[in-house]
């Protein structure tokens, strides 16, 4: 599946605000928004002092929120269409649809220091769901799922840094983590309370309602 792979950073920048796409450096001073505070391009510091329309707020709430999921259009078009033909509130349908692909539950178990990251350990094929190795990043977890480090892989200087951490993370309570197996287990959805991003979505199913 394509994915985006130009500059990370710039998409913050882009946003006006940190997506933290990039693990440990987001947090760190090397931070490309913290040092550049203000949209990329030749006329990027002018920006800020242009007036923007309901369209504009609207498509940029999309684009922040396909950013921060990394995904491309097409890609979240079609979890859009999918969240739409569900039950229920389809701006929570589709966040939970985008909680619910491997590479995030792998970030939120605290498995990968970023999406990027995460994205690309589940992409080597290091994870399994239910004893299986699924090497896809998309794939949709379900409520009583069981997703783990993959045992051939346990000997990866990383994935064992990984495990050596993983007692100290925090998980949200959709999902259990059990370190010593190197394992975490999707109890149920999350609902949108649980899902810490900061994203208006009734703003991107105003604009795909156009
Ligand atoms: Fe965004 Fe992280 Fe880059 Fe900072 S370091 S600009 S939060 S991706």
């Amino acid at each position: 599946m394509a994915r985006y792979t130009g500059p990370v950073c710039r998409l913050c920048r882009r946003e006006g605000e940190k997506l933290y796409l990039k693990g440990d450096r987001c947090y760190s001073d090397k931070c490309g928004f913290s040092k550049h505070s203000y949209a990329p391009g030749q006329h990027g510091q002018n920006q800020g002092r242009k007036k923007v329309s309901e369209y504009g707020i609207q498509l940029r709430e999309k684009q922040k929120t396909r950013r921060i999921y990394g995904l491309l259009e097409r890609q979240f078009r079609s979890y859009f269409e999918k969240a739409e033909r569900q039950q229920g509130n389809t701006g929570e349908n589709l966040l939970v649809l985008l909680e619910r692909r491997l590479d995030n539950v792998v970030l939120r178990l605290g498995m990968a220091s970023g999406r990027v990251q995460a994205r690309q350990l589940v992409r080597h094929g290091h994870f399994t769901v239910n004893g299986h190795r699924v090497d896809i990043p998309s794939f949709l977890v379900k409520a009583g799922d069981v997703v783990a480090i993959h045992e051939a892989s346990k000997e990866s200087p990383l994935v064992k840094e990984i495990g050596e951490a993983l007692p100290t993370k925090t998980v949200p309570a959709w999902l259990e983590v059990n370190a010593a197996a190197m394992s975490g287990t999707v109890t149920r959805y999350p609902t949108r309370e649980e899902i810490d991003i900061p994203i208006q979505e009734h703003l991107i199913v105003e604009l795909y309602s156009r």
